[in-house]
């Protein structure tokens, strides 16, 4: 791979992107919460159980990127504001994704962190668009991207002056369907190689299937992930989107005590 620019790693520092006590590049970050915020009391129930399991930071989408137009399609305002509540209540910072080069300023007054989707991962004039902003950027892997077009897609947000970009890794399309997508897990120690830029994992669209997330999230802390976001819903069955693929707040416990124990063991490896 050609040397990229900005976002690749010259030498052994790697970013440590700070925010608050949650610091991605130092230790292991778990993000949970639901795939949509839904209702002011689904999401605060949610929020209240993934902090008292572990949680760092809240997770929730308010601009959905489906793909039907008849399905849910996020909160929208009303959405932040509710997260935004959440924030107040519990002290978890919070991720959205932004999914319009408009929204990108006055959604940063509701979020901590700036989510662009696998959709959008290409969506240069977005890229460029929270590039501009102070907000950390989440930049998820899009589903047919190569990790040198992902590190270009990064290299557009800090070719604009944003440094803080953290990569999300949620699985790929191959010939595979039995799983939602193919969570590429040889991306993290690849990335380390390549980027300075902190990598996180997310299991849940990376596979699809509630029953594969312990597995592949432990995976992907023994293969050096800086974090884990996870999808958590008190009533999967029930949830607006992505139900499949939801933990439930006690399932979500017993995993974040898991991951939290192998990163410790793998510390002492060091
Ligand atoms: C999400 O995290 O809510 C999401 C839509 O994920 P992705 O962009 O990876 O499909
Ligand atoms: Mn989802």
């Amino acid at each position: 791979m050609n040397n990229i620019g900005l976002v690749s790693r010259t030498d052994s520092t790697r970013s440590v992107i700070a925010l608050g006590e949650v610091r991605f590049g130092e230790g292991l970050v778990v993000i949970a919460g639901p795939c949509s915020v839904e209702s002011e009391e689904q999401t605060l129930r949610i929020a209240r159980a993934v902090k008292a399991g572990g949680a760092h930071m809240l997770r929730g989408g308010v601009f959905k990127p489906r793909t039907s137009p008849y399905a849910f399609q996020g909160l929208g305002l009303k959405g932040l504001k509710i997260l935004k509540t959440a924030r107040e209540e519990t002290g978890l910072l919070v991720v959205s994704e932004v999914l319009d080069t408009r929204d990108v300023s006055w959604m940063s007054e509701y979020v901590d962190v700036l989510q662009i989707g696998a959709r959008n991962m290409q969506n240069f004039s977005l890229l460029k668009e929270v590039g501009k902003s102070r907000k950390p950027v989440l930049l998820k892997r899009g589903m047919y991207s190569t990790l040198s077009e992902w590190l270009n897609c990064a290299e557009y947000i800090l070719k604009e002056g944003n440094s803080r970009v953290i990569l999300c890794e949620r699985g790929i399309r191959t010939f595979e369907n039995y799983t939602r997508n193919t969570l590429d897990l040889s991306a993290v120690p690849a990335l380390r190689e390549l980027t300075h830029l902190p990598v996180i994992v997310d299991p849940a669209h990376g596979t699809g299937k509630v029953g594969l997330i312990p597995a592949m999230s432990l995976a992907a802390v023994a293969a050096g992930a800086d974090g884990i976001m996870i999808e958590v819903h008190d009533d999967p069955a029930a949830a607006l989107s992505d139900g499949d693929q939801s933990l439930t707040p006690a399932q979500f416990s017993e995993l974040a005590r898991k991951v939290t124990a192998l990163r410790a063991f793998m510390e002492g490896l060091n």
